[in-house]
């Protein structure tokens, strides 16, 4: 087992990799900008190496720094968390390089899963569902033609190293095409450096619905069951549950069993997220997530099972903990993602939190790295916490949701929990209807009232 490990991540995940980690009897170092010297993170890891300045380029980013903050405090492995370096397979390489574990999957497994065109080819071999659409890259609007009429329209065209929604753009008919082939292409060179681009059928009333697995790099892979993302703003998840509202046992077994069956194939290492569009009964991939998830809690709180614990010891050379068989689903949890933002207009809100009283009781987690007198500082991504909430039965769930939700008071800067005031009020939500659209719409047509 490693004995010490740096966590090169800031926030509520840093968090939660040191809590995995000192479950574990494990060392833990802290790496921060000059804007985080007060965040929460630093305070409880037992030790920290400021790495640089606030720009995230410069310090979270910064793989020299990281690397020397690992020689400083002789650290042996790393845990990336989500976002920042966490696929970025050079950055495994280099570590593995210097001697240091990194907690993550195989370098080749995060690149060929990075690049969009890349994964949909591996996913279609090892036997996973795919939307239709382009074999690979398209460049002249002749072949774009050609795919199109034959999947038919609406197609979506989307950027090989897309992420976080950009460079999507929807052709609704032929004369649509070359334009919206155009600008996704212009959008992916400047976001992603990079403008290669492939097509698929747009789904139209689509759940995104995601399957979270685990393995041990020598063959052996599960599944934990699925999570339903669909509630989102501008492709950004903002609701998640599990078990899907969507899905029965059976249904859940069986794509269960094809991702679980594709990872072993893969020689998969650590946790990983196989996303799908799921539309009239039908599984549609669309990418996979080789790093811990945002939304990873509810899936602990149906399995019991401890996703960054599996990833430290899968990465250590130990076994999973458990076994296909083990896994059982129960009950129901959801998670909101409270933003410091205004809860209608999403305008990012920095600033020092005033009086923070986060809710509590039975089946309630707050997952966050805020407190009474933080500054959040305007330099990072605006997730203040995460509110996790389990019950026996969705109902039980939604019930304890509303009043953990009631419960929460933040102070000082705005935040979104009114949103999910609203939204756990709401007759289509209550019964489970809704698609990848139902948030758009509902903000559209000033579903919520905030002054
Ligand atoms: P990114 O990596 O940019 O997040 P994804 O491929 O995961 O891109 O897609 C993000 C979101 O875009 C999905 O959750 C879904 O809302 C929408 N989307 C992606 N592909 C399709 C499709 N073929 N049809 C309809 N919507 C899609």
């Amino acid at each position: 087992m490693f004995d010490k490990i740096l966590i090169a991540n800031r926030g509520e995940i840093a968090l939660r990799i040191l809590r995995a980690a000192k479950e574990l009897g494990i060392a833990t170092v802290a790496v921060h900008s000059t804007a985080d010297a007060d965040a929460m993170h630093v305070r409880l890891a037992d030790e920290s190496v400021c790495i640089g300045p606030p720009p995230a380029r410069d310090s979270y980013l910064n793989i020299p720094s990281i690397i020397a903050a690992c020689e400083i405090t002789g650290a042996d492995a790393v845990h990336p968390g989500y976002g920042f370096l966490s696929e970025n397979a050079r950055f495994a390489e280099v570590l593995n390089h210097h001697g240091i574990g990194f907690i993550g999957p195989k370098a080749e497994h995060i690149r060929v899963m990075g690049d969009k065109i890349e994964a949909k080819r591996t996913a279609k071999r090892l036997g996973i569902p795919c939307v239709p659409g382009s074999e690979g890259g398209v460049t002249d609007t002749d072949e774009a033609k050609r795919v199109a009429a034959d999947i038919g329209y609406p197609v979506l065209i989307k950027a090989a190293s897309g992420g976080g929604g950009r460079g999507m753009k929807v052709a609704r008919s032929e004369a649509d095409l070359e334009n919206a082939l155009m600008t996704a292409r212009t959008e992916a060179k400047a976001a992603f450096g990079d403008d290669a681009v492939y097509i698929e059928k747009y789904l139209e009333k689509p759940r995104h619905i995601e399957v979270q697995v685990l393995g041990d790099g020598r063959g052996n892979a599960i599944h934990l069951a699925e999570r339903d993302c669909s509630l989102q703003r501008r492709h950004q998840k903002v609701w998640e549950e599990g078990p899907s509202p969507a899905l029965n046992a059976e249904m859940r077994e069986q794509i269960g069993g094809t991702v679980a069956r594709a990872m072993q194939e893969l020689g998969y290492t650590g946790a990983g997220t196989i996303e799908f569009l799921y539309e009239d009964g039908q599984f549609y991939f669309i990418e996979m997530n080789t790093r811990i998830q945002v939304e990873h809690p509810v899936t602990e709180m149906i399995t019991g099972i401890d996703l960054v614990n599996e990833q430290i010891r899968v990465a250590a050379g130990a076994p999973l903990s458990v076994r296909q068989e083990d896994v059982r689903v129960e009950g129901h949890a959801i998670e909101c993602r409270i933003n410091a933002e205004h809860p209608a207009t999403f305008r990012p809100s920095p600033g020092t939190i005033t009086y923070f009283h986060p809710p509590g009781g039975l089946g309630v987690r707050v997952d966050s790295a805020a407190y009474q007198g933080y500054r959040i500082p305007p330099h990072y991504d605006s997730l203040m916490g995460k509110l996790i909430v389990h019950g026996r039965t969705r109902n039980e769930c939604l019930m304890r949701l509303r009043r953990a939700l009631d419960e929460f008071v933040v102070a000082g800067i705005d935040t979104t929990l009114p949103l999910f005031r609203t939204l756990v009020r709401n007759a289509d939500i209550q019964n489970g209807l809704y698609d990848i659209h139902w948030l758009e719409e509902f903000l559209k047509t000033g579903g919520l009232e905030v002054e």
